[in-house]
């Protein structure tokens, strides 16, 4: 491993601190530094930046943000045995790292942080994919964000890329695809990992979209495609049947045929029936 830094090895820190892994956290850890800086840099030119890191642990990613040029990094990071490991790498990094502890679910990071901004994590993915679908709709747009580099379950960021027709198409290939770039630029096996988890995983880019692809209400667009896929293998007028009473009007007024099933219909057909249903 090579020094990116003047810090000791993650495998010191660790034993230091005693941070062993918890499961209930969602605890994977990177330690190979040479790896959380190539991550770092898939999230693009950070000189310039801000950027937010949600669950920082024992500071691998952080490091790579900061050795790679990060203007300022603000982590959230829940567990309290990790903060004087962090600690120690703002120190190395005199007033370019901010660390806040608590749930990233909780906290609103925005007053800490200056455009431009930018988003890197490695988290569990049940909060990955809950903070994502926060980034990706908002009422207005373009967001707070720039870009985000995030590390999930390779069949998440499967999910994530999907195009239609495919098995893995869905709420969330919808929802980032409309108003971002959506690409997995890495893939990593478990042993990359400390402990290796059970599946592979893969760091997703997305960069915001200056407007979305097609007009739509976030919400709208949300609560439409949250339905339709939650019945995937139904015709839409049944899966979209609580949506709105008329649905099949709706449906027509979109171009989409009633029958049709939702992993054949185009983000752009999804956007035309969340405008249509913005009228009644
Ligand atoms: N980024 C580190 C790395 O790559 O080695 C740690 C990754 S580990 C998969 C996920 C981290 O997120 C843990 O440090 C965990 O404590 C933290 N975490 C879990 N849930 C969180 C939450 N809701 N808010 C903030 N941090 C959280």
């Amino acid at each position: 491993m090579s020094a990116i830094d003047t810090l000791p090895p993650l495998r010191d820190v660790i034993a230091t601190h005693g941070l062993s892994a918890r499961k209930s956290l969602g605890q994977n850890f990177l330690l190979d530094l040479n790896l959380t800086a190539k991550i770092a840099r898939q999230a693009g030119d950070l000189t310039q930046c801000d950027v937010l890191e949600i669950g920082p642990g024992p500071g691998g990613l952080t490091r790579g943000l900061l050795s790679e040029g990060a203007r300022h990094v603000l982590c959230i990071e829940k567990d309290s045995r990790c903060l004087p490991a962090l600690h120690e790498i703002a120190q190395a990094y005199p007033g370019r790292l901010t660390v806040l502890e608590g749930d990233a679910l909780e906290i609103d990071p925005l007053a800490h942080l200056t455009p431009p901004i930018r988003v890197a994590a490695n988290l569990p993915y049940n909060v990955g994919t809950e903070l994502l679908v926060r980034w990706l709709t908002p009422p207005a747009w373009p967001p707070f964000w720039q870009s985000l580099t995030l590390m999930f379950q390779r069949e998440v960021a499967e999910r994530i890329v999907a195009a239609p027709g495919s098995k893995t198409y869905g709420r969330l290939a919808i929802l980032a695809q409309w108003r971002a770039d959506a690409q997995i630029v890495l893939n990593l096996p478990p042993g990359a990992f400390t402990p290796p988890p059970k599946v592979s995983s893969a760091v997703v880019h997305l960069s915001a979209l200056p407007e979305p692809r097609f007009p739509a209400d976030a919400a709208i667009l949300s609560r439409v495609v949250a339905a339709a896929f939650n019945q995937r293998r139904k015709m839409l007028r049944a899966a979209l049947k609580g949506v709105a009473p008329d649905i099949e009007d709706h449906l027509h007024a979109a171009g989409i045929a009633p029958t049709e099933r939702a992993e054949q219909v185009p983000l752009e057909a999804f956007c035309a029936l969340a405008r249509s249903l913005a009228t009644t």
